[in-house]
């Protein structure tokens, strides 16, 4: 197989975009396409200080790489949230990046730790089982928290995550599947920030297969954990993608034109309703009585699950 642009040997072939490219091409090809998303929906500019959120996997570090290679003022940050084994080593790749590339190009990371937090205990799976509930959303609580609040705390303009068209494209259908409409309201590659406390939420990676990331991974040297959470067996999210593999693999391009069909038509219907995500949030979002983060509810859905922790463990 040789690269469709230089002849070069081909290293990743893409069938959803019928070409194959060489390791300088598709690093080329990758970052082209994460520049094409920031601009189409508007996600930021070089003025804009960025938080992204690493975990430590394939993802995460390589948006945090594309960015600092395509010039933005970015830093990240990491929480630790006590999971056996696995964080040590998630924690150490991150750190790791942070040393060997990141802090050469001015680029900071910032470490956050369940432990730190009141009423947390040892960990997300203690907390989790304190209060009865499945460790991915409790966990998913908890890092949405910190991340709102750390970016908000340090006047960051704009928080990045490095879900994928795999990511967006699995959640599309788990919200398709159960009808989840309040979901498929909010699920955009940018949301808008809303009241004071929350920033502007943006996907870079939208465009990019979780295969295309994980090749660029490797050609651009990114070291990063190849294994899954402990936590993340059996959920939800990876049934629903192995089933869009399957598909992929019948029909190419069908992740694409699902995830990016659901895109025009909300956008369709936002240009002739005029309502934005912004009227929805900013008419719904107050501080939370305890932390004054923004919520819906009078309190905050991380002070809730730490009251209910607390409760329980007495
Ligand atoms: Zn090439
Ligand atoms: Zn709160």
């Amino acid at each position: 197989m040789r690269c469709r642009k230089c002849s070069n040997r081909a290293v990743l072939g893409l069938p959803r975009h019928n070409t194959a490219y060489c390791g300088p091409c598709l690093t080329e090809f990758v970052r082209t396409q994460v520049q094409k998303a920031i601009k189409a929906q508007t996600m930021f500019s070089p003025e804009d200080r960025i938080l992204v959120a690493v975990s430590g996997g394939k993802d995460s570090l390589t948006l945090w790489e594309i960015l600092l290679k395509l010039g933005y003022n970015v830093d990240a940050l990491y929480v630790d949230l006590g999971i056996p084994g696995y964080s040590e080593r998630s924690h150490e790749k991150v750190e790791r990046f942070a040393h060997d590339v990141a802090e050469a190009c001015g680029s900071k990371l910032i470490i956050q730790t369940v432990e730190e937090d009141a009423g947390a205990g040892n960990g997300v799976k203690e907390l989790a089982n304190l209060i009865k509930r499945p460790t991915c959303s409790a966990c998913g609580t908890i890092k949405r928290y910190q991340f709102n609040r750390v970016a908000y705390q340090n006047n960051y303009d704009v928080m990045a995550t490095g879900h994928n068209l795999d990511d967006e494209a699995a959640r599309l259908l788990g919200n398709v599947l159960n009808w989840q409409d309040e979901y498929l309201q909010k699920q955009s590659p940018t949301l808008p920030a809303s009241v004071e406390g929350f920033s502007k939420k943006v996907k870079p990676l939208y465009r990019m297969t979780e295969r295309e990331i994980a090749a660029y991974a490797v050609v651009n040297r990114i070291d990063y954990l190849v294994e899954e959470c402990p936590n993340a067996k059996g959920a939800k999210m990876l049934v629903y993608k192995d089933v869009l593999n399957r598909l992929e693999a019948e029909s190419p391009g069908t992740k694409h034109r699902f995830y990016w069909g659901f895109l025009d038509k909300q956008k369709k219907s936002a240009e002739s309703t005029k309502h934005t995500m912004t009227d929805i949030d900013q008419s719904t979002l107050l501080p939370c009585e305890t932390c004054s983060q923004p919520t819906t509810a009078g309190t905050c859905s991380f002070c809730r699950m730490m009251a209910r922790a607390k409760t329980a463990a007495r």
